[in-house]
C-alpha cells in the first residue's frame, strides 16, 4: 500500500471536530437551528455547543441564523458554530458575553463583529473577532487530550497516512504525542511567536517520528471570507476590504522569517491570495535565510508573473508549495462568485509542475482537515477533475494525471 502524507492539517483540532455538530450538509440558517437543537437536547451537561461546517456560500440564502433564533435552541450555555474555513463564526450570546463583547464593543484589530443596522451584534464574527469569541470558550479538559489526538490519528491512519504535518501545533501538543508513542511520523509547525520555546524543549521530546518542522505564520484571510489578500478586487468584495486583506506587512513577514532563521528553522506561510503569495517571496529574497524548507500553504491564486520566481526560490532556499485541492471542490460556487475574472489561474498545479516543480517533493498535497474531510482521494478527484459531479470545471487547463496527483500524497524516503 503507498505510503500517504497528509501535508497540511489540525490534529487536536481534527480529534475535536469528531465530536462536534456536524453542520456541513446543512443547506440554510433554518437546518443549522435544527442541528443545535438536537445536540442541545442530547447534551444536557452544560457543556459548550459547538458546531462546524457551516458553508452559507453554498446556500439559496446565504444569510446565518439571527443572534435571537440562535439563542433560542442553545440556552444559557455557550454556543458558537465556525464557518467551514475556521475563519467565520456564530456566537450565542451567552459565548459572547464570555469573551466580554457588547454592543458597544470596538472590533478588534483585524478582525470584525458582525453588526445589524441598528449596530447591535449579529453575533457572527470575522478572523480576529472570531478568535476572541472562541478563546472564551472552555476547551476540554487536559486530561481528555491525549484520548482526543489518539481518535485523530487512529482517524487519519485509516485514510493511508503514514506522515503528517501540524500546521498551527499547540505548544503543549508534542509533549502529549510523545507520550502517545503513535507511529505516525509527525511534523509539528507552531506559531512563530511559540517557535522558540519549542525548540528549546525539542530535544525533550523530538525522535525520529516527531519533530520540529518550522514556524507558522498567517500572511491573509480565506478566499470564502474575502479577507485572502488579492492584486485586484474581487468581484463581490466588501467594502471595507475589496482586494481582501494582508494579515502581515511584508516587514512582518521578513521579521517571522528571521525570527525562525536564528533558530536554523524554516516558516510556513498561509498564503491564499496572490498578494498575499507576492509578500511572502518578495520577504525572503529581502531576508535571504540561512534556513531551508520554506512552505507557502494553499496558494490558490499566483500571479503569472511569479510562477518562475517560485521555481528559483525552491532551488534556493527549499521552498515548497503545499496545496490542498480538495478546497476546490468545495470553492466552487464562492470561486465563481469572488474572482469570475481569473478562474482560468485558479490553483496552478500544472503550471507549477511544467514550470519544474516535483511532486512530493517540491509540490505537497494535504486536506486541511478539520476544514474539510481528510479524505486524499476528495483532492485527488479535485486535482485530476478540476470539479464535483454536479458542478463546472474550474481552470480544466491546470488538471494533472491521476499518478501525477498521488505522487504529491506519497512519503518520500
Ligand atoms: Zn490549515
Amino acid at each position: 500500500m503507498t505510503r500517504l502524507r497528509e501535508a497540511h492539517c489540525h490534529l487536536y483540532q481534527h480529534g475535536r471536530s469528531l465530536g462536534m455538530v456536524q453542520l456541513s450538509d446543512c443547506r440554510g440558517a433554518s437546518d443549522v437551528l435544527a442541528a443545535f437543537g438536537v445536540s442541545a437536547e442530547s447534551t444536557t451537561d452544560g457543556s459548550p455547543l459547538i458546531g462546524q461546517g457551516i458553508r452559507p456560500d453554498s446556500w439559496d440564502d446565504p444569510r446565518w441564523p439571527s443572534l435571537a433564533a440562535f439563542d433560542e435552541v442553545t440556552g444559557d450555555r455557550p454556543a458558537a458554530a465556525w464557518c467551514f474555513d475556521y475563519h467565520t463564526l456564530l456566537a450565542n450570546s451567552s459565548a459572547l458575553r464570555a469573551a466580554g463583547l457588547t454592543d458597544a464593543s470596538p472590533d478588534p484589530i483585524g478582525g470584525v463583529l458582525g453588526r445589524d443596522a441598528q449596530g447591535k451584534l449579529t453575533g457572527v464574527a470575522y478572523e480576529r473577532a472570531a478568535l476572541l469569541v472562541w478563546d472564551a470558550i472552555p476547551e476540554p479538559p487536559v486530561e481528555r487530550r491525549a484520548r482526543l489526538l489518539s481518535a485523530a490519528l487512529d482517524d487519519l491512519r485509516t485514510h493511508g497516512y503514514v506522515e503528517l504535518h501540524d500546521l498551527k501545533a499547540q505548544p503543549w501538543l508534542p509533549v502529549v504525542l510523545r507520550e502517545l508513542e503513535d507511529p505516525m511520523k509527525i511534523g509539528l509547525w507552531p506559531l512563530v511567536k511559540d517557535l522558540a520555546a519549542m525548540a528549546q524543549s525539542a530535544q525533550e521530546w523530538s525522535n525520529d517520528r516527531l519533530g520540529l518542522g518550522g514556524g507558522k505564520i498567517f500572511v491573509d484571510g480565506t478566499l470564502n471570507s474575502r479577507t485572502a489578500a488579492m492584486l485586484s478586487p474581487y468581484a463581490d468584495g466588501p467594502a471595507a476590504h475589496p482586494a481582501g486583506m494582508l494579515l502581515m506587512t511584508e516587514a512582518d513577514v521578513c521579521s517571522a522569517i528571521e525570527q525562525a532563521d536564528a533558530l536554523g528553522l524554516p516558516i510556513a506561510a498561509h498564503a491564499i491570495g496572490d498578494r498575499a503569495v507576492r509578500t511572502v517571496l518578495d520577504a525572503l529574497e529581502r531576508v535571504k535565510p540561512a534556513s531551508r524548507g520554506y512552505r507557502i500553504e494553499h496558494a490558490e491564486l499566483i500571479d503569472p508573473e511569479d510562477i518562475d520566481r517560485i521555481v528559483r526560490l525552491c532551488d534556493r532556499f527549499g521552498l515548497i508549495v503545499s496545496v490542498q485541492p480538495c478546497h476546490l471542490l468545495a470553492d466552487i460556487e464562492a470561486l465563481q462568485r469572488a474572482v469570475p475574472d481569473r478562474l482560468g489561474r485558479v490553483l496552478p498545479i500544472r503550471t507549477l509542475i511544467d514550470a519544474g516543480l516535483a511532486p512530493g517533493v517540491d509540490l505537497l498535497f494535504g486536506s486541511d482537515t478539520p476544514i474539510v474531510r481528510p479524505h486524499p482521494e476528495d483532492s485527488i478527484r479535485a486535482a485530476v477533475d478540476r470539479k464535483r459531479p454536479d458542478s463546472a470545471a474550474i481552470a480544466q487547463c491546470e488538471a494533472i494525471s491521476e499518478t501525477t496527483a498521488w505522487q504529491c500524497f506519497t512519503q518520500m524516503g
